[in-house]
């Protein structure tokens, strides 16, 4: 699955996949409308669903004493009863809590009680890119080079600080209220610097936007992030995945050999961006740098603010 719907049940709350979770056999235990952290003396009021992930159910949350609004993502205790699955949970958040940066997703605060684990998030209640591209099939490249001007500030942070995000994609863009971009979901994500070699190979889940380093087991550095950039862009330009195909066999096969459909309709900037990041040799692949240098976000119009209108209509520039 080279598309954005590979690794995660209905990752973005669409309800596409039915069998995200509460129709597996085991019990579900009602998430309840008054959430406590007994450690802080904070209480939370359940509102409505954002959306569901392979493990978490994400809900906007009211804090009943300030009244800010927050997305808790929700684990059920029982949805991570292995151990390498709560491993893979607690350093998700360890590596979260870390990061402070505008086009990441703030991380507030996590708990737990005897059913769940709760992971306080800052809210996106505008949801994400692969929600908006399921409403407006293609962007326009104006706004494209809005979002991508802000995930890639989000990247460079990430990158700076020597973390591999290695999950880019439309279902990780997450949007505020003001149609600000901010980068989610840490579940797969690695700390380069504190890897060795052995770990970095090994990739536990299979990202979406594959590259081709990747598949052929050479490795998950940063370059490999570079790629999945490439993918979301074709994928919001063309209204489809580069390499997506009837077969995970060919879609991986054409990974490999670098063969995709450039879109006719666009601007010589941004066919030559596709070009520098859907290059097959890590080493030759545009860097963020390349990117935030490129012609595509220098010489073009790069809109400053989007209408949240842009969610479900093309927008229009004066
Ligand atoms: P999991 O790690 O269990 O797969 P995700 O991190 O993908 O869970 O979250 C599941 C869904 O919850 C997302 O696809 C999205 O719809 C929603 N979500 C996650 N984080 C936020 C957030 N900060 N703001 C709004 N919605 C969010």
């Amino acid at each position: 699955d080279g598309g954005d719907s590979g690794r995660k049940k209905d990752g973005d709350g669409s309800g596409n996949n039915k069998d995200a979770g509460s129709n597996s056999k085991k019990v579900q235990v009602e998430v309840p409308a008054t959430i406590a952290d007994s450690e802080s003396g904070k209480t939370y009021n359940r509102l409505r669903l954002l959306g569901r992930g392979g493990f978490a159910k994400c809900y906007e949350l009211r804090d009943t004493s300030t009244n800010v609004l927050f997305a808790g993502k929700v684990i059920p205790k029982t949805r991570v009863a292995k151990p390498a699955q709560r491993e893979k949970i607690d350093r998700e958040v360890a590596l979260h809590r870390t990061l402070i940066h505008r086009h990441v997703v703030a991380f507030h605060h996590s708990f737990e009680d005897e059913q769940n684990i709760y992971i306080i998030l800052e809210n996106c209640n505008r949801k994400c890119l692969a929600n908006i591209i399921r409403h407006r099939k293609t962007l326009t490249e104006p706004e494209v080079r809005y979002y991508l001007r802000q995930v890639a500030e989000g990247v460079k942070y990430l990158h700076g600080l020597g973390i591999v995000h290695r999950d880019l994609k439309l279902g990780n863009f997450f949007l505020t209220e003001n149609m600000d971009v901010k980068i989610g979901d840490f579940g797969l994500a690695t700390n380069a610097a504190e890897e060795g070699e052995d770990r970095k190979r090994t990739i536990c889940g299979t990202p979406n936007y594959i590259a081709p380093e990747v598949l052929q087991k050479k490795g998950h550095g940063y370059a490999a992030d570079m790629w999945a950039l490439g993918c979301a862009i074709y994928t919001m330009l063309a209204g489809r995945p580069p390499f997506e195909t009837a077969s995970l066999k060919t879609t991986y096969a054409r990974i490999l050999e670098g063969h995709y459909v450039m879109p006719t309709r666009l601007v010589t900037s941004s066919k030559a961006l596709l070009r520098a990041l859907l290059c097959k040799d890590p080493l030759q692949r545009l860097t963020l740098d390349g990117v935030t240098e490129h012609d595509f976000l220098t010489k073009e119009f790069v809109p400053t603010r989007l209408p949240h209108t842009a969610c479900t209509v093309e927008p229009r520039f004066p």
